[in-house]
């Protein structure tokens, strides 16, 4: 299949929109940084995870055959991002008096539940560090080989002024040697490492370290930076199409991506480079310690007292759309409510255009109407090819929201356009609502589901009543009256 629509990605790299050209044709190769599941996975990572949903999805959407690579890091990650200290999935181990695997399990299983339930679609491949170590470990060795890593005392490192005298470091986050130089502090004497900026691609496992691997340096385990560049190539070559990740991420994680490969493979490994930006509530970067970060569960439950109320999993999925990828999200109380108003009016057009029939439009297509509608149609992939403008995708969607509602309450005639032009309006509104922004609508099933189950549990109450369990089914009552629905014993 061809693909006809030009897009154009910001790529980190030169700081320009670009035209996006694929390695080969009609296929996408993507990888995007994964969590370190050594706690719940925090808003940040699910606004980052949700906006490469989208774009994995429009590219689907235009035609693509992607493959799509989401790594889960269960080993290697050091406290602080630094390298030297304790892994942080060793840490919760020690902390949660668990194996270091149970802490991944428990922290992958959040992470996966939340995923569902933003309709995030699963990658691909989903690989995990300690699933990689001997590849890893192919990787040093080969590093070593060119001559760019040197190893003491059973850890190895990466020459970053060696590897600068070849090839420039710090292109992808704008850094110069010279200003990282001077920005880094002189080593104390206790590092091995023959310069500040060298860092780890594997560490010597000291006697209390638990996560540990043989290797030809004796035991240890790999650095955090070489994860991605080793999963990355073997399942999408040595170039592939785009790299995703926080702009966290940027320095110096994918800094050292770029150098790692560079050092093993030759070549550059990725050719558009795409971050998204963070998170702030009510205009303050979110963290922990500023105490105004909650859980995505706290969120979807309202169960935080900067929250007045409960938001869906869609509305907030609604509500990061609203943002392009790369701007800054200021949640509020205020802006989450206006999400949830606006999913509504989306999601009340697409039940209405269920009702509509395009048999029954027998205007012409070249009407004002009808020009209005495949306008806004267009503009819904015009505004996405220009690099996933997901904010004014959505604005061209509300035209075709009130275009819908202008139809039920007969403002626009089934005379004012024709049936082509509704199939358009139908497949564009559906497809970009459901296939592209990923909204699961709440449908009746549910409802006819929880009436089925308030059926179940009238006829247990009128069993127990029957058999005189005055306590069990007064307490079903009381527990119904909880949940919103008033039971009242009379006849029949
Ligand atoms: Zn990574």
């Amino acid at each position: 299949m061809t693909i006809t629509r030009e897009l154009k990605i910001k790529n980190t790299l030169s700081g320009e929109k670009e035209i996006f050209k694929p390695i080969t044709e009609g296929k996408i190769g993507m990888y995007v940084c994964g969590p370190t599941v050594y706690s719940y996975v925090h808003m940040g990572n699910v606004r980052t995870f949700t906006s490469f949903d989208v774009i994995y999805r429009y590219l689907c959407y235009l035609g693509y055959k992607v493959r799509y690579v989401r790594n889960i890091t269960d080993v290697g990650h050091l406290v602080g991002d630094v390298d030297e200290g304790e892994d942080k999935i060793a840490q919760k181990a020690r902390l949660e008096q668990l194996e270091p695997m149970e802490v991944v399990q428990k922290y992958t299983n959040d992470f996966h539940d939340v995923m569902l339930t933003m309709n995030n679609i699963p990658p691909s491949i989903e690989p995990t560090a300690t699933g990689h170590i001997l590849e890893q470990i192919e990787w040093v060795q080969q590093i070593i080989k060119e001559g760019l890593a040197y190893e003491v005392n059973g850890s190895v490192y990466f020459d970053v002024l060696k590897y600068n005298s070849e090839h420039p470091y710090g292109e992808l986050s704008g850094r110069k040697i010279e200003d990282l130089l001077s920005n880094t502090r002189e080593l104390d004497g206790q590092s091995d490492k023959r310069n500040p900026l060298d860092f780890a691609i594997w560490k010597k496992a000291e006697p209390q370290h638990i996560m540990r691997w043989n290797s030809p340096w004796g035991e240890g385990f790999p650095g955090w930076h070489l994860e991605c560049s080793v999963m990355s190539t073997k399942y999408l070559g040595e170039t592939f199409d785009i790299h995703g990740g926080g702009m966290d991420l940027k320095f110096p994680h994918h800094e050292c991506e770029i150098a790692q490969a560079v050092a093993c493979c030759g070549t550059k490994p990725v050719n558009y480079w795409m971050h998204t930006n963070m998170l702030t509530m009510n205009g303050v970067k979110m963290s922990k310690s500023a105490g105004n970060s909650f859980l995505p569960n706290e969120l979807f439950a309202g169960d935080h007292e900067l929250l007045e109320q409960p938001y869906s999993p869609m509305t907030v999925r609604f509500f990061f759309l609203m943002s392009h990828y790369s701007s800054q999200v200021d949640f509020s109380n205020e802006a989450l409510q206006a999400a949830e108003k606006g999913l509504k009016k989306m999601t009340t057009a697409y039940e209405l255009l269920q009702n509509m029939n395009a048999e029954s439009f027998t205007g012409s297509g070249d009407s004002e109407t009808a020009k209005r509608i495949q306008n806004s149609c267009e503009m819904c992939h015009v505004k996405m090819c220009d690099d996933f403008n997901t904010p004014e995708m959505v604005a061209a969607m509300f035209d075709l929201c009130s275009v819908i509602n202008s139809i039920e309450n007969k403002q626009i005639k089934i005379t004012d356009l024709d049936a082509g032009t509704f199939e358009l309006l139908n497949n564009t509104f559906s497809g970009f609502l459901l296939d592209v922004m990923g909204i699961k609508i709440e449908s009746d099933a549910n409802d006819e589901g929880n009436e089925e189950a308030v059926n179940i549990l009238m006829e247990v109450r009128g069993l127990l009543r029957a058999e005189k369990n005055y306590a069990l089914s007064d307490l079903i009552r009381d527990k119904m009256a909880e949940a919103g629905i008033e039971v009242k014993d009379g006849k029949g």
